[in-house]
């Protein structure tokens, strides 16, 4: 049953194959017995899950339908969730119960999902190995040595482990997209505003964004359906219609224009992964896609002004944190400042502290023109890139991630080593618009991912896209070993 997607078990449930508390408790049994391996979860919410699962079973008795009803997810663990440990991966949150629930949490729970449970990840949101967390590492399911991407490492991992079927995950500057590309899935990081951002842990506001995490583009359709939408708690939200994302998968690929950028297979790019990205750019042509090449000019400034900007915002989303109000307090503060200092110096881990201090610089007086303003108008740049290209193509096609999964521990000491393996993501993030990574073969027995991105608010091409290639493909179907 485990081996079920998220589109099996919406029919199986129909169908009365089985039920939501039979699946529930097949998959809690699996992640107590497998999960000891990965680490990829931080808390399992037994109870809740059999409780929603009885309650979803219910529902259906009484005739009512839905793709999520009774479905199992778990959700990346910077989701408040209420009464339930919200950690973000962070000391900081250890003994934090959130008082309600983040809009996605709650539209998921209405929608009829069963929360298994709350998925490890980098601390705050910041990495891409999922190796910053208080709860010690993620270890990749097709390679137990190499990393899972981050920072939505936990979420990545328990899916292709096949723990569950899908997961709840966030992207600021890949981290959908990245682990996604590192463990075999497909992992959806919508347009800025178009999931809401309410009771999702800060890590960069104007960049962060949540999406779905799953094995295939019809299962991304699902739950980003039960995810998306127009919420009057987040500012940043858009009031914009969400489209049927399951009716959007069938589309003709005749004729679709699809971009690759010249910038993107350039040194630095494993020449392994360049030849299958090349292999996926045949495949959409024989389903009718034509190629073009085309120019992101400004993309080699995409990582220092990204590094400038997330960290700025971090720095002040983060100061919040100051032992007062709630999570870590030190003990036996001195005085007031005593107990700023260290409980922020014993609650956050070295990565985040680095951030801290890197953004409070940018922000300061003296050096905001200098780094701060002067990232802002090289974010204008790319967003501007892209919207060039867009007239000319309707979808953006190169590779995820310019590397396999590396080996834990590879990268710790080198964290400017690990920030440039986020070069093909972070411009995405910076002008806002939807990405879609997707399985395109391996390198090594590591998953490679194919990257698209579209036009603000064409997720549902992206899905398009990527299920017409999963219909010709087989990659995305392939299992780790062990599970
Ligand atoms: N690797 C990037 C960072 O560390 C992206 C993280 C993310 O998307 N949350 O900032």
């Amino acid at each position: 049953m485990h081996q079920l997607t998220l589109a099996e078990i919406a029919r199986g449930l129909a169908d009365k194959k089985f039920s939501s508390e039979e699946l529930t408790r097949v998959l809690l049994a699996r992640i107590t017995q497998l999960d000891p391996q990965l680490n990829s979860f931080i808390s399992l919410t037994e109870e809740l899950a059999l409780q929603q699962a009885q309650a979803a079973d219910a529902r259906r008795a009484k005739g009512e339908t839905g793709a999520l009803l009774g479905a199992p997810i778990a959700h990346k663990d910077l989701f408040c969730t209420q009464g339930i440990r919200t950690s973000c991966g962070s000391k900081m949150l250890d003994n934090f119960k959130a008082p309600y629930d983040a809009t996605v949490v709650a539209k998921l729970a209405a929608a009829g999902a069963v929360t298994l449970g709350k998925t490890n990840m980098d601390e705050f949101a910041m990495g891409s190995a999922n190796e910053s967390s208080y709860y010690g590492a993620v270890k990749n399911p097709w390679n137990l040595e190499h990393v899972p991407g981050g920072s939505s490492g936990g979420s990545a991992a328990a899916v292709a482990a096949r723990l569950l079927p899908a997961a709840t995950a966030t992207d600021t500057g890949g981290s959908i997209r990245q682990p996604a590309a590192f463990t075999n899935l497909t992992g959806l990081k919508p347009t800025y505003g178009r999931v809401s951002r309410w009771g999702m842990i800060a890590y960069a506001s104007s960049l962060d964004q949540g999406g779905p995490l799953a094995r295939t583009a019809e299962d991304c359709a699902i739950l980003l359906q039960g995810m998306a939408g127009f919420d009057a708690n987040d500012s940043t939200s858009i009031d914009e219609p969400v489209p049927d994302y399951s009716a959007s998968l069938n589309g003709s690929l005749q004729g679709l224009r699809i971009g690759v950028p010249k910038e993107y297979f350039s040194e630095g790019l494993d020449p392994r992964i360049a030849e299958l990205i090349h292999n996926s750019v045949k495949e959409l042509q024989k389903l009718g896609a034509v190629i073009k090449e085309i120019s992101l000019p400004n993309m080699q400034h995409a990582i220092p002004a990204y590094y400038v900007i997330a960290p700025a915002e971090a720095s002040s989303n983060l100061s919040r944190f100051d032992g007062v109000r709630f999570g870590y307090r030190c003990e036996d503060p001195k005085d007031l400042t005593d107990l700023y200092k260290r409980s922020r110096g014993e609650g956050f881990g070295a990565e985040v502290q680095r951030r801290i201090m890197v953004g409070a610089y940018a922000l300061s007086a003296g050096y905001y023109d200098a780094y701060y303003l002067k990232a802002q108008k090289i974010r204008r740049l790319v967003k501007n890139d892209f919207m060039a290209a867009f007239n000319e193509v309707d979808i953006i096609l190169g590779p995820t991630t310019p590397n396999p999964a590396w080996k834990l521990g590879a990268k710790n000491s080198d964290p400017v080593a690990a920030y440039l393996e986020d070069v093909y993501t972070i411009t995405a993030n910076l002008a806002g618009l939807p990405g879609l990574s997707m399985p395109a073969g391996f390198v090594d027995g590591l998953p490679v991912g194919v990257q698209l991105l579209a036009p603000y608010f064409q997720e549902g091409r992206l899905l398009n896209v990527a299920h017409q290639y999963q219909l010709n493909t087989d990659w995305h179907t392939r299992t780790p070993t062990g599970f």
